[in-house]
Formats: structure tokens, sequence, C-alpha cells
């Protein structure tokens, strides 16, 4: 039995705050990295935070269904029907974790912007919002400078991950990095084989490439 909440099954022991799902050490330092940032006069705000495996899997079949827009490297919108599977599969892992690998389940990953630049109404979690030019990228230069005194860091950068480059997406890694260690290739077969999703057969034909290019290739974490 699958009994473990790495794969965002588990009743793990999660807190409210601000709103929003989190495992307890990982809010207690980000209100830690809030309070700092707020000196610099940066609102780090989360926009997402905890995130189950059921509602994972309602994001993947919205996707392969195509009632969700696909969107490419450059965040521009895909054609759903030209692409056969295997490029459904690889466009919606551009942008979305297959079920049961989000680091979202763990409680210990939030996607953060900057409240005293942008409404969260107007906010796309794009990488332009968080460049040079960005509402956001005060508080991404901030956080890369000092998240990990607190022990945040991002574990989506250009080159060093497979899922693309995401700006927002802190992650608090001495908890995080648990999580990862526990995540089993085969533990997940047996547990989406179970599933009702879109694109199953294909995924579990090469699930230990997704899992590997897509869960286990991250940035290195800061040297602490
Ligand atoms: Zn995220």
């Amino acid at each position: 039995m699958l009994t473990t909440d790495v794969y965002g099954l588990g009743d793990a022991p999660l807190v409210d705050y601000q709103g929003h799902l989190l495992e307890s050490d990982t809010a207690a330092q980000l209100q830690k990295l809030q309070t700092a940032a707020a000196k610099d006069d940066i609102s780090i705000t989360i926009c997402s935070a905890y995130r189950n495996f059921e509602r994972q899997l309602t994001i993947w079949n919205a996707k392969a269904s195509g009632q969700r827009t696909l969107l490419d490297k450059d965040s521009q919108p895909i054609s759903f029907d030209s692409l056969n599977d295997d490029q459904l599969i690889d466009s919606i892992l551009l942008w979305s974790a297959l079920p049961g690998i989000s680091r979202h389940h763990w409680g210990t990953d939030v996607d953060l912007f900057d409240a005293k630049r942008i409404n969260q109404a107007n906010l796309k979690l794009v990488e332009a919002e968080y460049c040079a030019t960005g509402p956001c990228h005060k508080m991404h230069t901030w956080l890369s400078q000092y998240g990990s005194d607190f022990g945040f860091y991002f574990p989506y950068q250009p080159g060093l991950s497979g899922v693309s480059a995401e700006p927002w997406h802190l992650s608090y890694y001495p908890k995080a990095k648990q999580y990862l260690s526990e995540l089993n290739i085969e533990q997940l077969r047996a547990l989406l084989s179970k599933q009702d999703m879109l694109l199953k057969d294909a995924v579990l034909a090469r699930l230990d490439s997704i899992v590997n290019e897509f869960a286990f290739r991250i940035a290195p974490e800061p040297l602490s």
C-alpha cells in the first residue's frame, strides 16, 4: 500500500499559512524570509503551495484532452491537434508535472510573486515578469542572494533542470530533499497504473526517463 505522501496522496501534516497549505518547517522559514525581504521593500507573496495528486491529475487530464491550453518554451500557445501522444506528453511536461512527481505535492515548494509590484490578478507566471524589466525581478534577485540563508533555492533553472526555468518556484530544500529521496519509480508506476489518466500507456512506457528528467534532474542545492 502506498502510504507515503511523497506522491501527494497522504495525510501529510500540513499547516494553513496565509491561505495556503504548507509543510510546517517550510511555513516557519518562509515567514522569516518574508520578514527579511519586507525590510528591503519586497512583499514575497504565495500564489501556489501544496497541491495534491488529484489536483495534479485534473490538470494533466485537462491538458491531455485539449481543454487547457498548451504553451511552448516561450509561453506561446501550441496547436493541440498537431501533436501525437509522445509530443503531447512532452508539451505538457514543459510546464506541468506528471501527477505524483510534482514538488508541490510535498508542501515544501511555493510559487511566489512580489505583491508590492504586481497584483495577483495580473500575474501570468511567465519568465518576463521575473527578468530585468519585470515586476518580480527585484524579488527574484533578492531570493537568489539571500534565499539559502533561510533554506530556500530555485530548483528549476535554465540548463540545470529537466523542468523549464521557473524563477517563481522556490523550494525549502532541507525538507524537499527528504521527499525526493523517497520517490520511487516502481511505486509511482503502480500508483499511475490504477488511475484514470489520459496518455497513461504512453507515459508508463517511458516512465523512467520522465522521472529522471523531470523529478531528479534539478539545479544543485546551494552549499551551506
Ligand atoms: Zn511551482
